[in-house]
Formats: structure tokens, C-alpha cells, sequence
């Protein structure tokens, strides 16, 4: 069995007595960074064993998980924060798993986009999940596409890229489109910008409300 066991984006309270209790149980824990999971599992005094799995060993790592589970092995995945396989690595190692016949269990638990999303004061009851635009190639085509979009749209992005991603959807959506940027989600200096696009733009223009992990909420074209 194979668990995707989602982890806290903030408070380290936002984890489920059931989550707790796979990582307990499981025989390995693949983490994104061993390190940040570390942390984690101290807190709660799991001493489960654990292995990198990421985006640069996912491709050679997948088999050999895939063989140990097969084995019998109880494994669980989590990323850094949040579920495995949203922005994460997870859908390649999940799906190798379905074709050997191994039975996947998602647990519910955090993700960064509903909070973002439930909170925006932006439609719900719609939406498209973009996550990390593409830096270069077909950048201007996902941006063409989202503003194009009839419901709400949302994306991951990097306080390092946060001016440049504004400021494109500006042009892309038009500076009237209502949008919100959640920042640092469940923790301290957790945050909502709301506003239009270009009260947006104003602020992050100023500089100094960007820091931390953003997520950006666009509203539907129309
Ligand atoms: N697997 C994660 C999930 O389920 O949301 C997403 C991982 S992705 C590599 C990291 C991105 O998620 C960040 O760049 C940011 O856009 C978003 N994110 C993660 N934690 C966040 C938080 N506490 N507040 C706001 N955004 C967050």
C-alpha cells in the first residue's frame, strides 16, 4: 500500500490524527527534503525511517519504491508542505504504483489553493487550478488561455517572480480583474490582498508585502 500523506503549509497543528498514525505505522517515509520532514516528525515523535524523493531522483527512484512495495512494504509520501502531487512530485510514482496493481490511498488534509481559495471572496463553485506558470516556453500560451477563462483561476508562485506574474496578468486579464494574493498561508504573517488587478500590481510594485509563499487568485473573464 502506498499512502499520500499531506503535511502542514503553516501551523504544524493542520495535520489529521489519521495522518499522524500513517506515519506511525508505514515502514518508510519518502520525503520531498528529509530534512524539512524532519523537523515535522521530531514534533511528533515519529522515528519512522525515511528516503529523499523528489524531483531529481523521482524518474530512477519510482521502480525501486515500486519493487519494495510490492514486497510488502507500507510506504508513505509527503512533500515539504502540503499534499503530494499538487505542484509535487507524486503523479509519477502514483501512477507506476496503479500499474503494478498496488493500492494508493490519498489522505485528506492540507493544500495551499482551498484555504487560498475559500477565503478570496472570488467564485468557488468554479475553477481552474493552474499552478507554477511555466518561466520561458509556453508561458505566453498558458497566459493567453487563463485569460480566456470564464471562472476563477489560481496559481503557485514564488515571491521572487510575484512582480513579473502580476504584472503579465495585467496585461493578459486587464487591470479591472478582481484577484487576491494569499500569502504565508497558516502562519504568522498569513494574509489577503484583495482587489483588482491593478491594486494588486500597486502593491507589489511597493515591494515589501511579497515575501513569503504567495498564492494568486484571478477571478473569470466575464
Ligand atoms: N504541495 C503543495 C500544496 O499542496 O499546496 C504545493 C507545493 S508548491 C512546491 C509550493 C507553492 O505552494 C508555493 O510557491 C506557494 O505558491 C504555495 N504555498 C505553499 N504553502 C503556502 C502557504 N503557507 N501560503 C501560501 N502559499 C503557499
Amino acid at each position: 500500500m502506498l499512502y499520500l500523506v499531506p503535511t502542514p503549509i503553516g501551523n504544524l497543528e493542520d495535520i489529521s490524527l489519521r495522518a499522524l498514525r500513517t506515519l506511525k505505522e508505514v515502514d518508510l517515509i519518502l520525503a520531498e527534503d528529509t530534512r524539512v520532514s524532519k523537523r515535522l516528525l521530531q514534533h511528533y515523535e515519529i522515528s519512522t525511517p525515511m528516503q529523499a524523493y523528489h524531483a531529481h531522483n523521482e524518474h530512477h527512484k519510482t521502480k525501486k519504491v515500486v519493487e519494495e512495495l510490492l514486497a510488502g512494504k507500507r510506504i508513505a509520501l509527503v512533500s515539504d508542505a502540503g499534499s503530494p502531487g499538487i505542484s509535487d512530485p507524486g503523479f509519477l510514482l502514483v501512477r507506476a504504483c496503479l500499474e503494478a496493481g498496488i493500492e494508493v490511498q490519498s489522505l485528506p488534509g492540507p493544500t495551499a489553493f482551498v484555504p487560498a481559495l475559500t477565503a478570496s471572496g472570488l467564485p468557488a463553485d468554479r475553477f481552474h487550478f493552474e499552478g507554477f506558470l511555466p518561466h520561458k516556453k509556453g508561458r505566453k500560451k498558458r497566459l493567453t488561455y487563463l485569460a480566456s477563462l470564464p471562472h476563477t483561476f489560481i496559481l503557485y508562485e514564488s515571491p521572487h517572480r510575484i512582480q513579473r506574474c502580476i504584472k503579465e496578468l495585467n496585461e493578459y486579464c486587464g487591470p479591472e480583474r478582481p484577484a487576491c494574493l494569499a500569502r504565508e498561508l497558516s502562519k504568522i504573517h498569513e494574509e489577503y490582498l484583495r482587489g483588482t488587478l491593478a491594486d494588486l500590481a500597486e502593491v507589489v510594485e511597493r515591494g515589501h508585502k511579497v515575501k513569503g509563499e504567495i498564492v494568486v487568485i484571478v477571478g473569470g473573464d466575464g
